[in-house]
């Protein structure tokens, strides 16, 4: 079985999702992290973000790999490194080129086939895995989604995160779309446990159909 959820940074999809894979025995698949270490790489070589086919090289040649929850590129393990603010800022700028996506959504599908498993990202209901058998897509207010993530980055002022968020929602406005099949959940009076719950409705709802 496949659980895509998709939505926003900031709208809970990381710890739903790997709170439910856990739950579910399934395996988690970050995607965004996916294209986060594809811009550490992109960033450490020095490679030009509206260069394409360099990017697309890179991707090829470099597939990111997921071992025991750590991210790795290149040999590298970029777990830590990819979560720094110049991620954040650049990251959009990589994922927005087609050419890499579609390497990316190979590699994705490949993962995503193992076996069980919940995907997260932006396009996971949409164009990886358009028959993933439970579609969510996850929404909050934006003020919530910053408080979030500067719970996550106590060094960086809310203003700012909120700046930054809204900055990457339209730059990843292209991809990220809701699947007209998915579920919206708006999680900004939720908490965590109340939607791993929802989820795990769904999903035995499903399976039981
Ligand atoms: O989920 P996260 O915030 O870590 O994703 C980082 C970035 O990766 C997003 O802002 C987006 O540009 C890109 N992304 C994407 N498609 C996905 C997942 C992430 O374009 N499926």
């Amino acid at each position: 079985m496949i659980v895509a959820i998709d939505g926003p940074a900031g709208a809970g999809k990381s710890t739903a999702a790997r709170l439910l894979a856990d739950r579910l025995g399934f395996s988690y698949l970050d995607t965004g992290a996916m294209y986060r270490a594809l811009t550490w790489l992109a960033l450490e070589n020095g490679v030009v973000l509206e260069d394409e086919e360099a990017l697309a090289s890179l991707a090829r040649t470099h597939p990111v790999s997921f071992e025991d929850g750590h991210v790795e590129i290149a040999g590298r393990d970029v777990t830590l490194e990819i979560r720094e603010a110049r991620i954040d800022h650049a990251v959009s700028a990589v994922a927005r080129h087609q050419v890499v996506r579609q390497i990316m959504r190979e590699r994705q599908q490949q993962l995503a086939h193992a076996g069980d498993a919940v995907l997260e990202g932006r396009d996971i209901g949409t164009a990886v895995c358009p028959d993933a058998d439970v579609k969510v897509y996850l929404i909050a207010d934006p003020d919530e989604r910053a408080r979030r993530r500067g719970g996550q980055r106590p060094e960086a002022r809310l203003d700012e995160t909120l700046t930054d968020l809204r900055l990457r929602d339209e730059l990843d406005a292209v991809q990220m779309q809701q699947a007209p099949d998915a579920r919206l959940v708006d999680t900004t009076h939720l908490d965590v446990e109340d939607v791993v719950a929802l989820l795990v409705a769904m999903v035995e709802e499903r399976g039981r159909g």
